[in-house]
Order: C-alpha cells, then sequence, then structure tokens
C-alpha cells in the first residue's frame, strides 16, 4: 500500500513540474504545489501504515467479507458443523464469529455487534467481561427469557493472540454452550415428586405417631377410645401402604415405559374380566356397574399388551367412576365410539354420572398427586397417583388416554390402545391368543 502511494506521489510531481509552465504557474506557485502533494503522500503513507486499533473495532472484518472473517481455513469449517452453539468473541468485547447454531437461536449474533447486546444476560455479561479481564478459562450457567425461559451452561476458553493462525493475531474469547432447560425441568419435576411423596406419606405417619402417644399416656385405660384410635391408625397405615404400592407401582412402570409390550390380547375381553371383578365393590358402594361389551359378538379386539397393566388401568378408571359417581348411579363400561384422532386403535370408555370435572382441571388430573378436591380424594382412599399411572402404562402400549367431562354431567374416560392387524388377519394366530 506504502509503495502504491510513492509512486502517486512521484507521478503527481513530475506532472505539475513538467506541465505547470505551460498553465502559467509561477516558480513559486510550483514550490508550493511541489511542497503538498509531498505533505499528502507522506499522510497517506503514515495511515496506511497505522496497526489496525484493538478498542474501536477496526480489527474485525466486516461481516461477509469472505477471507477476512475469523476464525479462517479448517477451523472455520470443523465449527459451521458443530451442532452446539458456539460464539468467538474479540478482546474488544465485538463478535467475530457466531456458527449456525449459536444463530439459530439468536438472532442478533451478527459478526461486529457488541456481545452485551446479543445476550443481555447479567452472567453471561458478567462471566464474558471477567474472561476477557483476566484471561482465564471459566464454567457458567445462564438463562435466556426469549421467546420462552431457556437455560444455558456455557464453557468459555480464553485464546491469547496469536496462539492460532487461524483465530488471528489479537485475543479471542470462545463461548460454547448448550441448552439445559430440559434437564433443568426434569430436576424440579423429580424433586418436586419427591416433596410431594414425603408429605402424602407424612401426613398419614404424623397422625399414627399422635395416637401412639395417646394410647401411651391418658388413653392408657380407656378400652373405648382405644378401640377407634386402633381403627383410625389401621386406616392411615392403609393409606401408607396404598401410596407405597402406587409409588412402586410407578417407578416400574416408568423404568419399562420404553419396552412395548408383546403379548396378543382381545382388549374387550381383558376389560369386560377387570370389571366383573369390580361388582363387589360397585354394589357396596349402591353403584349400577353396567358391562356393556360383548367379546363372543363383537369379535376379539386384538392388541399387543400386558394384561396386568393394562388390568390395573381399567380397575382405577371403574373405581374412580364408582367413588366419584356417588350412590345411586350408573357407571358403564363400553365399546369406545370411533374417534378420528385414533385411527386404528381399539378402545373402552368407562363412562359415570358423576360430578364431573371443571374444563381447566381436565389437562390436570394425569399429573402425580393433583386431586380436583384433595379432602374428598384422601376420604375415598385415593393417592392422586392412579391416572398419573394410567397414562404411563398407556403411553408404553403406544397408546392414549382420552377425558371428556363436563361439571354436573359426569365423565368419560376412554383407553386407547394400537390394533395388532396382523394377529386379526390370522386365523391361527387368533385361536392361538384365546387360549
Ligand atoms: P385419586 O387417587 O385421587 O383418585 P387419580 O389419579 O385416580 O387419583 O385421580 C386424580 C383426580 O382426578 C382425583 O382426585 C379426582 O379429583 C379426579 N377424578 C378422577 N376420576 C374422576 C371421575 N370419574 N370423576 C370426577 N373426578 C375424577
Amino acid at each position: 500500500m506504502r509503495s502504491v502511494i510513492y509512486i502517486l506521489t512521484a507521478a503527481a510531481t513530475s506532472l505539475l513540474v513538467a506541465f505547470g509552465p505551460a498553465f502559467g504557474l509561477g516558480p513559486a506557485t510550483l514550490v508550493a504545489g511541489v511542497l503538498l502533494i509531498f505533505l499528502l503522500g507522506y499522510v497517506a503513507s503514515v495511515l496506511a501504515a497505522m496497526p489496525a486499533s484493538r478498542g474501536g473495532g477496526a480489527a474485525l472484518p466486516p461481516a461477509g467479507s469472505g477471507a477476512g472473517e475469523l476464525p479462517q481455513g479448517l477451523g472455520r469449517a470443523l465449527l459451521q458443523r458443530l451442532p452446539t452453539p458456539l460464539l468467538v468473541i474479540g478482546e474488544d468485547g465485538r463478535l467475530t464469529y457466531a456458527n449456525p447454531a449459536a444463530q439459530a437461536i439468536l438472532r442478533a449474533a451478527v459478526p461486529g455487534s457488541h456481545y452485551t447486546t446479543i445476550i443481555r444476560a447479567p452472567a453471561f455479561v458478567d462471566a464474558v467481561e471477567e474472561i476477557i479481564a483476566d484471561g482465564q478459562d471459566a464454567t457458567f450457567g445462564f438463562t435466556l427469557m426469549q421467546p420462552q425461559e431457556r437455560f444455558f451452561e456455557a464453557r468459555a476458553a480464553y485464546l491469547p493472540a496469536g496462539s492460532a493462525a487461524e483465530f488471528g493475531s489479537t485475543a479471542q474469547v470462545i463461548v460454547q454452550f448448550e441448552d439445559r432447560s430440559r434437564d433443568k425441568a426434569l430436576l424440579r419435576t423429580r424433586s418436586d415428586f419427591i416433596a410431594n411423596a414425603s408429605h402424602e406419606l407424612r401426613t398419614p405417619l404424623a397422625s399414627i405417631l399422635g395416637y401412639i402417644e395417646t394410647l401411651q399416656g391418658h388413653a392408657k385405660d380407656d378400652p373405648e377410645a382405644q378401640e377407634r384410635f386402633l381403627g383410625i391408625m389401621l386406616n392411615q397405615a392403609r393409606r401408607m401402604r396404598r401410596l407405597v404400592d402406587d409409588l412402586m407401582s410407578l417407578s416400574r412402570i416408568e423404568l419399562n415405559e420404553h419396552v412395548r409390550p408383546d403379548t396378543p390380547l382381545d382388549l374387550y375381553r381383558l376389560a369386560s374380566e377387570s370389571a366383573a371383578a369390580m361388582f363387589p365393590l360397585a354394589s357396596e358402594a349402591d353403584v349400577i356397574l353396567q358391562i356393556e361389551l360383548d367379546p363372543a359378538a363383537s369379535g376379539p379386539a386384538m392388541i399387543l399388551g400386558d394384561r396386568d397393566q393394562l388390568s390395573q388401568v381399567l380397575v382405577n378408571l371403574i373405581d374412580n367412576a364408582i367413588k366419584y359417581g356417588g350412590p345411586g348411579q350408573k357407571v358403564r363400561v363400553c365399546a369406545a365410539a370411533p374417534d378420528p384422532r385414533y385411527p386404528a386403535h381399539w378402545g373402552v370408555s368407562v363412562i359415570d354420572q358423576g360430578p364431573g370435572i371443571a374444563r381447566e382441571n381436565v389437562p390436570r388430573v394425569t399429573e402425580r398427586f393433583f386431586r380436583v378436591s384433595p379432602a374428598r380424594s384422601k376420604d375415598l382412599g385415593g393417592t392422586g397417583l392412579g391416572l398419573a399411572i394410567t397414562k404411563h402404562i398407556l403411553s408404553r402400549h403406544r397408546g392414549g388416554l382420552d377425558i371428556q367431562s363436563r361439571q354436573g354431567e359426569g365423565s368419560q374416560f376412554t383407553i386407547w390402545v394400537p390394533r395388532c392387524e396382523t394377529l386379526e388377519a390370522s386365523p391361527e394366530k387368533k385361536a392361538k391368543s384365546r387360549n
């Protein structure tokens, strides 16, 4: 660049000296002109030779300038293909590079922008500032609020000036980050679950301990009170046992959820057998249980399933219908009406005439420990885990649970399980599965 300026200066001087007199320029004017040309040439050559400033971002090549972009060559090609978001920030705080994975998350990640305008999270800003200042690698977490809250874990490495030819002559901070929102949500769910389960167990336990103290104390010589208190303690102990059983059941099902059951079953037959076992409970509760399934007439509804787990689902739904339906009401167990959301599935519905479930609570009843009315559920011996277990069992079967309910009009719970077409098509297998 400097040599070009020297050549231009020399050429302009020669032209002035050669043609100046022809244009009537006097010697004084010619000397002044030559001096001016030399002065301009000198200023231009000094400017061209000046090193790129560190603070003003001049070291940054403009975005999209091809070979001038950092990083370069193989390093750039590798980072472009990296699935993990990655930013390279110059020591002046301006973004040198954002790989496509980072750009997919951060719209403002344009080379040349200051890093504080790309991620404003204080934890990120402070961490990068510190790394630039002390040159130490660091690991930190930060949260982005848009469009929804997301938590990221980041690792930042300091690359001193000139340590890698591909990253240029100024120091860079390489920040790599990963979305950990799912892990964080899972951790939160797990700790909420443990807190809920402990609370559910602690309540009956506290009651049992209280009664033991009373029996040891002022009820020591009162046989009538002893009888009553022992009855309450028995109920509380049973409640604890149900809860432990449900917790164990939930954890077993979760463990096997990815393993699809492979035993051929007739869903209608299984449903009518499970429902028939509930007649004593229904009559005790003064509920009319109607089984409207006739496997012999309708033909088999073949599925691949786990007999015990599906029976547990049906018993839980019928038990709920009896419990929440209330005395004098009817509970029907029938083949589900076709539903376009579940093509190629067999379905069984359990329908009650109970109080129904408010619209906003319908999606929540399958959450662990969610109860519309906690006191009523506990009075009726509920653990708040039945529908959560149902959902997991159906998910293991690649099926689904549909809940239709209106307050004051009752509820309809339908289980859907994919049909097993091959078995239906083969009479030989059909006969085998009935045995
Ligand atoms: P629970 O042990 O409390 O019955 P579930 O998981 O089986 O737990 O059900 C969760 C909640 O859903 C119940 O507490 C109840 O509020 C509501 N629920 C379930 N089945 C019915 C139903 N057939 N009618 C009205 N509400 C129901």
